[in-house]
């Protein structure tokens, strides 16, 4: 098995890092039944939790809003109120399965959230550059800071003599 050269791998997730788009910490709530298996950003879980207790004030104590750190996820993790993207990690597992969205879709017009979902692609992976799955997805991120860089190129003014 080859080790992708950190410094290389490194240098692609910071460049990732510097244009994805930013993410809200990863709440969800408890119940009285249990945790119901959503995931919320901060705004929308305490608008949810307040209106869990208002419709169940006998037990209003057991409804809270739980999390705010990062966690593992089977798929990118966003809010089920507004949609917004949430941080966390995904998993091994979460990171083939996102992967395979990108090699089947290809990549977005919207390089932020591209970039966003492919660093933590990068992250739930192995660190194994003859896996199928990291040599695409270190592909598919040269492509999106390529892509990146001509659209900003695009929009720069002609440069003055
Ligand atoms: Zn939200």
């Amino acid at each position: 098995m080859s080790k992708i050269q950190d410094a290389f791998k490194g240098e692609i997730q910071y460049e990732l890092y510097r244009i994805a788009i930013q993410v809200r910490d990863c709440h969800w709530i408890s119940t009285p039944r249990g945790d119901q298996g959503h995931e919320w950003c901060p705004s929308c879980g305490r608008a949810k939790v307040r209106n869990m207790r208002r419709r169940d004030r006998r037990h209003r104590r057991d409804y809270h809003l739980d999390g705010g750190w990062r966690t593992d996820h089977d798929s990118f993790p966003v809010c089920r109120g507004c949609g917004a993207f949430l941080n966390g990690y995904l998993t091994k597992c979460g990171a083939r399965e996102e992967i395979e969205g990108f090699r089947e879709r290809g990549i977005s017009t919207r390089a932020e959230i591209d970039a966003l979902i492919l660093n933590e692609i990068i992250d739930g992976l192995p660190n194994d550059e003859t896996d199928d799955d990291v040599r695409l997805a270190l592909k598919i991120a040269n492509e999106i800071l390529r892509e990146h860089a001509n659209a900003n190129q695009a929009l720069l003014p002609e440069s003055a003599p």
